[in-house]
């Protein structure tokens, strides 16, 4: 711990397990000194956030589920009553049917195209709106993106287009709320093994693919994506808003297999 964050209070949303990269988040910046607000998904995901915001001394601020604006009021409402005001947000949230994260992009349906765009990329909006006014001195929000976002990766398909959207969001709010210091930045995480991730077609192929290719020969770990959150969430990023910031060994860098990888 850098004691970063100390004095400073925030909202983690996202984390479902221990393998959350929201909970590798959570983690640095509870080391930092941080006060944390987490919230869960559902009942079924209660039971595993209540013992983790425990390990961090986080309090639990309920329910929620992005596609139902009155489960987000009444987590601001809880953020408002208990703090007062928050300095930092992460969101860590997609959702996409996992039948059409394979196969081919142009398959995809209206109907999970609305509900991929809703729940991934429209909820940053949405939270940004009710964070703004806790955030009277200033803040730090941050979203989560993936290189299919810029690259045609495989199976990736309509997740890939509402990353695009998501970063495109990014700059958006970060104009929106620059002249109140609320920064809004992402990070770009190279593929981790999580629950969302096990929907992906052969994930564990493109897992291998980085490892093999990746500038750093390995794939990136939650707690260093933790740590990279760290800078963007703290006051050492103050000049930096509207960024994407890629944590993900280097792969964003490469244009070619690596001549020494095996074939896989
Ligand atoms: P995860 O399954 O641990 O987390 C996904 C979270 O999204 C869960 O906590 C789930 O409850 C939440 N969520 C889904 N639908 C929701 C809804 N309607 N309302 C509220 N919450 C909802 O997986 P993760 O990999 O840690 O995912 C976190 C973020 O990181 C996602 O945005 C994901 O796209 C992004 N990301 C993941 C990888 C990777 O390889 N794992 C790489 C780059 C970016």
């Amino acid at each position: 711990s850098y004691g970063l964050m100390e004095g400073k209070r925030g909202l983690v949303m996202g984390v479902a397990n221990n393998r959350s990269i929201a909970w590798g988040i959570a983690k640095a910046l509870a080391d930092a000194g941080a006060e944390l607000a987490l919230t869960y998904q559902g009942d079924a995901l209660k039971k595993r956030v209540a013992p983790l915001a425990e390990e961090l001394g986080a309090f639990v601020a309920g329910h929620c589920d992005v596609t139902d604006e009155t489960t987000i009021d009444a987590v601001f409402a809880e953020l408002e009553a208990k703090w007062g005001r928050i300095d930092f947000v992460v969101h860590a949230i997609a959702f996409s049917d996992k039948d059409e994260l394979t196969g081919r992009y142009v398959e995809t349906s209206r109907e999970n195209f609305r509900k991929t765009m809703d729940v991934s990329v429209y909820s940053l909006t949405s939270i940004t709106a009710r964070a703004e006014k806790l955030m009277n001195e200033g803040g730090s929000i941050l979203t989560l993106t993936y290189y299919g976002a810029e690259k045609v990766m495989p199976h990736y398909n309509v997740m890939g287009v509402a990353k695009a959207a998501l970063e495109a969001s990014v700059r958006y709010l970060a104009v929106d709320l620059g002249k109140q210091a609320i920064r809004v930045n992402a990070i770009s995480a190279g593929p981790i093994k999580t629950l969302a991730a096990s929907g992906i077609g052969d994930f564990r192929y493109i897992l291998k693919w980085n490892e093999y290719n990746a500038p750093l020969k390995r794939s990136v770990t939650i707690d260093e994506v933790g740590q990279s959150a760290l800078y963007l969430l703290s006051d050492m990023s103050r000049g930096v808003t509207g960024e994407v910031h890629h944590v993900d060994c280097g792969y964003h860098t490469v244009g070619m297999k690596a001549v020494d990888a095996p074939d896989i």
